[in-house]
């Protein structure tokens, strides 16, 4: 079984993550897509989020009539930081054995990976799936990963394996590891949660920017005015 992992604030959730999520698990015949809202994400640290039960019911919403997609509250519950090294750790104890994790990630966030939390052992415990923007080469990300990752651990080196065109997708194996780092160009949707935000608090439209039912939540509960 597949699984793939979408961790991120949700704050809120927006059709950039929904329809990112939903081509990624078509293109790698994902069978299901953890949304997985933090409580904390470390490099938001000290930024106002709107409370995670909010956070959660907006993901709960948005992900309802998708039978692909569900939530884990297990970054909540744990309450703190979430560090998607103990999530996945966590995770991969309480799943069948024969599941295989694919953590998906935007670009924006996946270069700053070296900061994240045990990074080496994070790249070694499962698959990455990297949505890159458009025109974004394969050789970048290489650059990155050697310029900050390997600088910060010696022994942790990549190669770039292979392209495959047709899905517009390539792939780089983390040495003497039997995980990869997939990059794939979906769909851009140019939204982002700080747009959505904006505009409510500027009282502008954010029809078509996310689900009917997430945005009938932010009125109803006055979020981000
Ligand atoms: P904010 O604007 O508050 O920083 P965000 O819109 O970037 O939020 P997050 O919840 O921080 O949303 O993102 C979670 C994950 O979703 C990240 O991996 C991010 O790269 C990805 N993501 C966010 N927006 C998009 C988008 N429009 N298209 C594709 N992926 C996205």
């Amino acid at each position: 079984m597949r699984i793939g992992i979408m961790g991120g604030t949700f704050d809120p959730i927006h059709y950039g993550h929904l329809n990112s999520a939903e081509e990624i698990a078509e293109i790698f015949k994902i069978d299901q897509i953890l949304f997985i809202p933090a409580f904390i994400q470390p490099h938001k640290r000290g930024k106002k989020t709107a409370d995670a039960y909010h956070r959660l019911m907006m993901t709960l919403l948005a992900t309802l009539s998708n039978p692909r997609f569900t939530v884990s509250t297990i970054e909540i519950e744990k309450g703190g930081y979430s560090y998607t090294i103990d999530t996945i750790k966590k995770l991969s104890k309480t799943l069948r054995r024969n599941t295989n994790f694919y953590f998906i990630a935007g670009i924006d966030a996946f270069k700053e990976i070296s900061t994240w939390k045990d990074a080496d052992r994070l790249l070694r415990s499962c698959d990455f799936i990297v949505s890159t923007r458009p025109g974004y080469r394969i050789d970048a990300l290489f650059k990155i990963l050697s310029e900050t990752v390997s600088k910060k651990y010696r022994d942790l080196r990549f190669k770039i394996e292979k392209k495959n065109s047709s899905i517009k997708s390539s792939r780089l194996s983390v040495i003497g590891s039997r995980t990869f780092i997939h990059t794939v160009e979906t769909t851009p949707f140019d939204i982002s949660s700080t747009e959505v935000r904006n505009r409510v608090r500027k009282g502008m439209t954010i029809k078509y920017l996310l689900p009917e039912l997430v945005e009938d939540y932010i009125y109803k509960n006055e979020l981000y005015v």
